[in-house]
């Protein structure tokens, strides 16, 4: 099959769109010379077909990856790594129009927010191109016969899986902090969404990587995911995705060579307004919260919580304001919403829908399918939720928000911590004490106070129990991308 294929886009009309596997600084066909097909949410319809990787093609990339590791990369200096990345965070500037649109095309993403996610991918590469000449390890002072020190060692290969709400967002955030501390990389996209990575690939080479530094596949989970996970020479799996395959991805790591491994998983964040909260500034944020990337994100907002005294305002405000929500083609630039990103999601999030209405909660908006083309659902929002629904306790990964009343601060604490997740939360309140002691006992590792989503590579992100496993961005994800090496250099002296 062809190696590339000319797409259009409403934003920059034609453009020609990779669909090899990007191994070793090159286009190649999959050795089994297979293909799927990459299909737009918007329209149901097929965009083009894109090579697969089999477990074949996962080790010739790692294999690549492995060669760079050992030769070239190991005496590229550290500086030069991160003129590197500082190249490629030029080059994604430089080409953000087309990132963006491709992003928009393949998952449906408004185009408002896809030049959003394009601007933090170029940030995001840019600040680990400014560790990488900072990773360093100390001296430390034992005995005047020795001198002992630490090196802060790169792992090695790197396998990572990422999912397809935030196609590019996600590969940047792994591939940062991989590439700043010295590690080579096998990255492998979601299936529903290969498009973007693609045309990112052809800035790799451009930016001056060596061949083999960083290798980007296209393939199925249960295939080249799973080759990835139980890879006998992938030194360290990352992984963004659902618990499940989380779990699985662990077992896999555990029964082949225990490679490292940290996770990013599901969420059923909590976001708590409290009677004293700045109402109309507390619905943007609670609307933003739920509805932001048509609520597939792993934090989103989906348990809201509102106290007694302001709950019957908040409902019938926040419902006005989710109904103003712009749903529709992902390329009109007053579009918030577009369509879920593929028909199995659509599927699951319907059924969640209607299981909140077989249970009894109130339907205070939306409830179903938006339009009679693509997976677009309506804003929805129920009320009166108990804590026993699966509404209430389940990830449902789509635009639904539940909401219950609460009394007292003791109360809704023990709610939202009544979960077996804990990525994020939030505390609408005008009282600085009520928010810092609420912060405190919430079991989330990010916490908003008076707002949401509110993402920055320079603030590490991770999640508490069931969300995860190690902490992205910031300093913190330098840490899932070294190992401390000790030496111990005796100076002299017979010690017995
Ligand atoms: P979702 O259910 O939201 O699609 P997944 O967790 O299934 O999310 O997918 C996230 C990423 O994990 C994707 O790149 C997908 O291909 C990959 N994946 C899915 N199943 C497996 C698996 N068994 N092993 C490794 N990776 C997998």
């Amino acid at each position: 099959m062809p190696l590339s294929t000319v797409l259009k886009t409403p934003l920059t009309g034609e453009y020609t769109q990779p669909t090899g596997l990007w191994i070793n600084n090159e286009w190649v066909e999959g050795v089994d010379k297979k293909t799927f097909e990459v299909i737009n949410p918007a329209t149901e319809e097929v965009i083009c077909s894109v090579s697969e990787a089999t477990e074949k093609d996962v080790d010739i990339a790692v294999k690549a990856a492995r060669k760079a590791f050992n030769g070239v990369w190991k005496t590229t200096t550290p500086q030069q790594r991160g003129i590197y990345l500082t190249n490629l965070a030029d080059l994604i500037e430089k080409n953000s129009d087309l990132l963006a649109a491709v992003e928009s095309l393949d998952n449906g993403k408004s185009i408002s927010m896809a030049r959003g996610d394009v601007k933090a991918v170029a940030g995001c590469i840019r600040y680990y191109g400014g560790w990488a000449d900072k990773i360093e390890g100390k001296t430390i002072d034992i005995d005047p016969q020795s001198f002992h020190y630490t090196r802060q060692e790169p792992i090695g290969v790197c396998g990572q899986i990422i999912p397809w709400n935030f196609p590019l967002l996600m590969l940047a955030w792994k591939i940062g902090p991989a590439l700043a501390t010295g590690n080579t990389i096998v990255m492998k996209t979601a299936e529903q969404t290969p498009l973007s990575a693609l045309v990112f690939a052809n800035l790799v080479k451009e930016a001056g990587f060596p061949a083999g530094v960083l290798n980007i596949i296209s393939g199925l989970g249960k295939v080249a995911g799973a080759a990835i996970a139980s890879h006998m020479d992938i030194d360290k799996v990352a992984f963004t995705g659902s618990t499940p395959v989380g779990r699985a991805i662990m077992k896999a790591a555990a029964s082949s060579n225990l490679k490292k491994v940290t996770l990013e998983l599901g969420g059923k964040s909590p976001n708590i307004v409290f009677d004293d909260a700045d109402i109309e500034q507390a619905i943007s944020w609670v609307n933003f919260g739920i509805y932001y990337n048509h609520g597939q994100c792993c934090c989103a907002g989906s348990r809201v919580y509102v106290q007694e005294g302001i709950y019957d305002k908040f409902i019938a405000a926040f419902k006005k304001r989710a109904e103003e929500n712009h749903v529709g083609d992902p390329f009109d630039e007053k579009t918030f919403q577009g369509p879920q990103v593929s028909q199995l999601q659509y599927d699951r999030i319907m059924s969640y829908i209607e299981h909140g209405k077989e249970s009894g909660a109130t339907v205070l908006t939306g409830g179903g399918r938006h339009g009679d083309k693509g997976y677009f659902i309506q804003p929805t929002i129920f009320s009166d939720v108990t804590a026993d629904m699966k509404i209430m306790k389940e990830e449902i990964f789509g635009p639904v928000a539940a909401i219950a009343k609460f009394k007292t601060e003791e109360e809704v604490v023990h709610l939202a911590n009544d979960s077996a997740y804990g990525l994020a939360a939030a505390i609408h309140t005008g009282d600085l004490n009520t928010a810092i002691r609420v912060s405190n006992s919430l079991h989330a590792g990010t916490v908003w106070v008076n707002s949401y989503n509110l993402l920055h590579h320079q603030l590490p992100f991770g999640g508490y129990k069931e969300s995860g496993i190690g902490r992205e961005l910031g300093e913190a994800a330098l840490a899932n991308y070294t190992q401390t090496k000790s030496v111990a250099i005796r100076l002299g002296g017979a010690l017995f």
